[in-house]
């Protein structure tokens, strides 16, 4: 398939959308959503016959791009073969989507529990973690996202949780580590580190450490900023969580499956958890799929006691198909290696480049295909380029940056203030350079509201 024009065909799906489709985390009468045609590797396409270069993996998710042939031919045999079964049975493409994954996840998190998406994985973990400690408090952090569902966005610091908040007990937030806008007023790595785990400590402190079930963090949080904690900051949680007996929960639902040029961005901090949850990039979004990995520790638990959890379509055969598809292609392409080099050798520099030439941008940060672009109004006072959380001509900076990037052929992830920069993780060298030719001119657009 490729783009060609059928702006009749555009005009239908618009319209029965625009009747029918409630969206998510939108103001419906607000809203114009793109008809998309067709999509393939990299790029998507419209009715109008425009493509666009996918610098967002959908939503982080398309980490071996759109239409990959050997995904899409597993989840056709599957289909052919037994589309679905009840998650009662042991079933071919779900044990061994479980294998795979256990045999990638860190240390000893080897049983597998199938959901379909990152914020079912939540509400299963942090019920795993109440259930095993007999405790009740979960701690998450501030600048971070965890899913739309109760328990997951009650625990997410963005402003998305305010108005969803519907009072649950037992959710306290902290601060962690972000030296660029710190909250402890750090100037190095090491005093941020130190201070967030002090932080930390004080919390638990004044919680009742006995009354603390789980930790609940992103390894990387995305979302909130693709802020990477200091050295030795997870190692630091760790020791808390093992010295009150708490549960360490790590959020890979984003970071994970070779976004940031590791299997698992815990790698890169040599760390543990004792729950891993994942989704996304696990089958690259192609058929809905998410799950909890977990410790033998807390797998025990529930060994002669029933674990009180369950999804109709926990480790649906469609969906495991194409994760055991997906990971064979990321091993047999070297798709985590890829997204390590192409993020060190032309991203990094790509966009350390570009930081030198706009004054819109504040700060990059990143890794593998994991990138942030904070863009601010001012170098020195580092104020962010739009107001948190702004809405309407509040907006319009980064409204003007992302229209830009739109019209040059480029589709941004927006966030706020920054846009990240989150390619699929088997982009080529030729596409990254394209993205960021296109980021070069649409950062025009953020320039003209900098003052520096
Ligand atoms: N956790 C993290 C870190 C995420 O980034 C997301 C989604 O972006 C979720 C959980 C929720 O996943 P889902 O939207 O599949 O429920």
């Amino acid at each position: 398939m490729t783009p060609h024009v059928d702006s009749q065909a555009g005009a239908a799906v618009k319209a029965a959308d625009r009747a029918h489709v409630f969206h998510s985390w939108s103001a419906q009468g607000l809203i114009d959503p793109l008809a998309v045609a067709g999509a393939e590797g990299s790029y998507f396409w419209d009715y109008e016959g425009n493509r666009y270069l996918d610098f967002a993996s959908g939503l982080v998710f398309t980490n071996i791009g759109y239409q990959h042939p050997k995904v899409v031919a597993a989840i056709q045999e599957q289909a052919a073969t037994l589309s679905t079964f009840a998650p009662a049975f042991a079933v071919e493409a779900r044990s061994e989507a479980a294998r795979l994954i256990a045999e990638r996840t860190p240390g000893d998190l080897d049983k597998i529990f199938f959901t379909n998406g990152g914020a079912e994985a939540v509400e299963n973990a942090v019920r795993m973690a109440r259930l095993h400690t007999g405790r009740h408090k979960v701690l998450a952090a501030y600048r971070s996202y965890h899913g739309g569902t109760t328990t997951a966005i009650n625990l997410t610091g963005d402003p998305r949780r305010w108005a969803s908040d519907n009072g649950t007990s037992g959710t306290v937030h902290f601060w962690g580590p972000f030296l660029y806008r710190s909250p402890f007023y750090a100037e190095t790595e090491a005093q941020e580190c130190a201070r967030a785990l002090q932080h930390l400590e004080d919390t638990i402190a004044f919680e009742g450490p006995a009354a603390i079930a789980a930790i609940v963090l992103e390894t990387i949080p995305g979302t909130a900023g693709i802020m990477t904690p200091p050295p030795g900051y997870l190692a630091g949680v760790r020791e808390i969580c093992d010295r009150y007996g708490i549960v360490f929960v790590l959020d890979e639902v984003m970071a994970g499956f070779g976004r940031t040029g590791k299997w698992f961005a815990s790698e890169h901090f040599d760390v543990v958890p004792d729950l891993m949850t994942f989704a996304k990039g696990v089958n690259s979004g192609y058929v809905p799929l998410g799950g909890v990995a977990i410790s033998a520790e807390i797998a025990e638990t529930f060994d002669k006691r029933p674990y009180p959890g369950g999804l109709t379509y926990s480790g649906h055969p469609l969906a495991c198909a194409a994760a055991v598809a997906t990971l064979r292609v990321m091993e047999e392409e070297g798709v985590v290696e890829n997204a390590a080099r192409i993020g060190e050798t032309v991203i990094a520099p790509g966009l350390r480049e570009l930081a030198e030439r706009h004054p819109s941008i504040g700060e990059i940060r990143g890794t593998g295909m994991f990138w942030a672009l904070d863009l601010v109004k001012d170098r020195e006072t580092r104020e962010p380029l739009v107001p948190y959380n702004a809405t309407g001509e509040a907006n319009a900076p980064m409204a003007a940056f992302g229209a830009a990037c739109k019209k040059n052929g480029l589709w941004p992830f927006i966030n706020m203030n920054r846009t990240h920069v989150v390619p699929p993780c088997n982009v080529t060298e030729a596409e990254a350079k394209e993205g960021l030719a296109v980021l070069d001119t649409a950062l025009s657009a953020a320039d003209e509201h900098t003052t520096a």
